[in-house]
């Protein structure tokens, strides 16, 4: 008998925008240049980076851009410090700077604030992961000055008799931020300023919220991510509490059974880095497998 099924991909899942642009800007440059060098991985799904470099995209790293002379780079969304562009400058490197507008506003905005607050001796503080590439980027618009903390922990690092004004890296969590700005509260001596700005991106802090909606609609879930991915293993743990018929995987090869009987409304949903063609080959798959 055949089982008429549903297949509904999340369009909330997969790739922000920033990355998306990233990957357009790649695709466009490559279709022209047969080489195009990229500082960092793109994007983390090695699925979607060996795509890519299957049209001539390299993933170089920081030590390799250093050497590199006369070439194409292609800056990722994360962003970069002012020192990169130094270095292609002098090495008669062309960028194509695909960093990610909200990241841009972002690093300017730092770069703003830490030039009219320095006399004052201000402290600029980025609630973000050390050494991830976008901290990176926003530490450089300080001149290597900021402080970095990743926690409320943290928070012991800083002189609460001097100003303090405190960003977030884009893809921190809201309530970790809001901890760290009621902890500098309470700690920072009276008379003495404390601005914070809230620039997480929406993109991503919606993402729990979307998932466990879109989890709870669905009689069965394909949550679509890489084994390695993080956000993929955070995401997919809200997935089963909100639907406990959800199932993990990283391929559509993995689906090799049919649904189980009575399964009706199925949803195919993923993490940040998962790519939208991946899901539509699952969803593919998934109606394949249960025509037969
Ligand atoms: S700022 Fe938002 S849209 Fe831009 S790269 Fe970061 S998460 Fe993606």
């Amino acid at each position: 008998m055949t089982m008429r099924i549903e297949v509904e991909i999340d369009g909330g899942s997969g790739f922000c925008f920033g990355v998306v642009t990233a990957i357009g800007s790649a695709e466009r440059e490559l279709g022209s240049t047969d080489t195009l060098y990229c500082l960092g991985d793109i994007v983390h799904n090695s699925l979607e980076v060996e795509r890519l470099e299957a049209l001539g995209l390299r993933t170089i790293d920081h030590e390799e851009f250093a050497r590199l002379h006369d070439k194409k780079v292609l800056l990722r969304a994360h962003g970069e410090p002012p020192s990169t562009y130094e270095t292609a400058r002098r090495n008669h490197i062309t960028i194509v700077d695909a960093t990610c507008p909200v990241v841009l506003q972002l690093q300017k905005k730092i770069h703003r604030c830490f030039v009219e607050t320095r006399e004052k001796g201000t402290q600029i503080v980025i609630y973000g992961k050390k050494g991830h590439a976008e901290v990176n980027g926003l530490v450089g618009q300080t001149e290597g000055e900021a402080i970095v903390i990743e926690s409320v922990d943290d928070v012991d690092k800083l002189d609460f008799n001097r100003p303090i004004a405190l960003f977030s890296q884009t893809t921190k969590s809201l309530d970790g931020f809001r901890r760290v700005v009621e902890a500098i509260k309470v700690r920072i001596s009276e008379d003495v300023d404390f601005q914070y700005h809230d620039t997480i991106c929406r993109q991503v802090a919606n993402r729990l919220p979307n998932i466990q909606k879109f989890a709870s609609a669905h009689d069965y879930v394909y949550f679509v991510a890489g084994r390695k991915s993080s956000n993929g293993k955070m995401l997919f743990e809200e997935c089963r509490k909100a639907n406990p018929n959800s199932l993990f995987i990283s391929d559509a090869k993995e689906i090799t059974e049919p649904l189980p009987e009575g399964v009706r409304k199925v949803g195919v949903c993923g993490a940040t880095s998962t790519p939208k063609w991946l899901m539509e080959e699952v969803a593919e798959k998934v109606k394949r497998l249960n025509a037969e």
